[in-house]
């Protein structure tokens, strides 16, 4: 029997983060002004073992989950993720593996994560042009070293990786086209994100929000384009097709098409608390039942009842302005 939530939604995704850290400081996400030298981020022992991420992910593939995206914080900051992808991919049960990156330390480890097992790559990238994107990630880091990091991947052996977009208004809509233009044709698919209220930090105001609509159109605009229907349910990315057959993009409208309906992700924090919305303001915690001496059954009841009783659909309640404390997104994972 399939485990389902109060909106009658089966949990089959988990996004686990293996680390609050990261190299970069999007401003989005960890601006350098809160997330400074002095932030206190988790101790070594306060974040999941690997060996307790697996035993963790096989709960939770025993009650549905089929697919696993490690992310962070930056995931390739923790030492020797290719372990973990290679324990992962050993569950029976799961069919997929990918993981979110920025893409910084890729040229070191694409090889060893494709030959552990990972089955996808999702790679950030707001801007093309110099000045645009090293304003955003907030270390002067040039685009070509995320580029560089894809060639990697590409060498390794990921064909269609996809380029996450965040587009914020008046910082790099010209991204738009530029990106659409770099990225058409070569078989990786960039996906524009709607800027999202995420966490506390960010200064977060809905007109900095470029609509889909607006994204559509300007590409549409230049260069053609269908919508695809989905893939599969619960696909958080509207998918529109280049008309004259270059490829296609898409769109993660979390802000003016909430698709909480189709939300089957859960999130596992790195020290181990189990968030059922990205919005969430608290986890449950299920590093103390791993380390207890209960056994997994505990855990299983644990993750069990907390889908089961799970109500979450924050992006429809946003425009009723519900206010609640949440959680920030480099603590949970993208
Ligand atoms: N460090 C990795 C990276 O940047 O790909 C993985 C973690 S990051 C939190 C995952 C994704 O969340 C990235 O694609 C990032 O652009 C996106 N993200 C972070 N903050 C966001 C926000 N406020 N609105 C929309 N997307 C956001
Ligand atoms: Fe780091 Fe990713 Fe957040 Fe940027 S979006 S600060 S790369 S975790
Ligand atoms: Fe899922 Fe929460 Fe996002 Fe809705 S707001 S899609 S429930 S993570």
């Amino acid at each position: 029997m399939t485990l389902a939530d109060t909106l009658g939604r089966p949990l089959t995704d988990l996004r686990i983060s293996v680390t609050d850290r990261c190299n970069l400081r999007c401003t989005y996400c960890m601006p350098a002004e809160v997330f400074g030298p002095d932030h206190a981020f988790l101790h070594r022992d306060a974040l999941l073992s690997y060996e307790e991420i697996t035993r963790v992910a096989r709960v939770f593939v025993g009650l549905g989950v089929r697919k696993l995206r490690l992310t962070g914080g930056e995931p390739l900051v923790r030492r020797d993720v290719a372990t973990l992808v290679a324990s992962l991919s050993a569950i029976d049960g799961v069919d997929d593996i990918a993981l979110t990156t920025n893409g910084l330390l890729l040229g070191r480890h694409a090889a060893a994560l494709r030959a552990a097992g990972l089955s996808r790559l999702t790679l950030s990238l707001d801007a093309l042009d110099e000045a645009t994107f090293s304003k955003i990630n907030g270390r002067g880091v040039a685009p070509g070293r995320v580029l560089a990091g894809l060639a990697a991947a590409e060498r390794a052996g990921f064909e269609s990786v996809k380029i996450n977009a965040v587009i914020q208004r008046g910082i790099n809509e010209h991204a738009i086209i530029e990106m659409v233009e770099h990225f058409r044709g070569t078989g990786h698919v960039v996906r524009f994100i709607e800027y999202m209220d995420v966490g506390e930090t960010n200064g977060w105001r809905t007109d900095d929000v470029v609509s889909e609509s607006t994204i559509v159109a300007r590409v549409n605009d230049r260069y053609p384009l269908e919508l695809v229907p989905p893939r599969v349910a619960g696909e958080t990315a509207r998918r529109y097709r280049f008309l004259d057959g270059q490829g296609e993009i898409g769109v993660i409208a979390s802000v003016t098409r909430p698709f909480c309906r189709g939300c089957v992700r859960a999130r596992l924090s790195a020290k181990g608390e189990l968030f059922t919305c990205l919005f969430g303001a608290t986890g449950v915690d299920l590093r103390s039942a791993l380390r207890a001496s209960s056994g997994d059954e505990a855990l299983r009841a644990l993750v069990h009842d907390t889908w089961r009783g799970r109500t979450d659909r924050y992006s429809e309640q946003r425009r009723a302005g519900e206010a609640t404390q949440k959680v920030e997104m480099s603590y949970i994972g993208g």
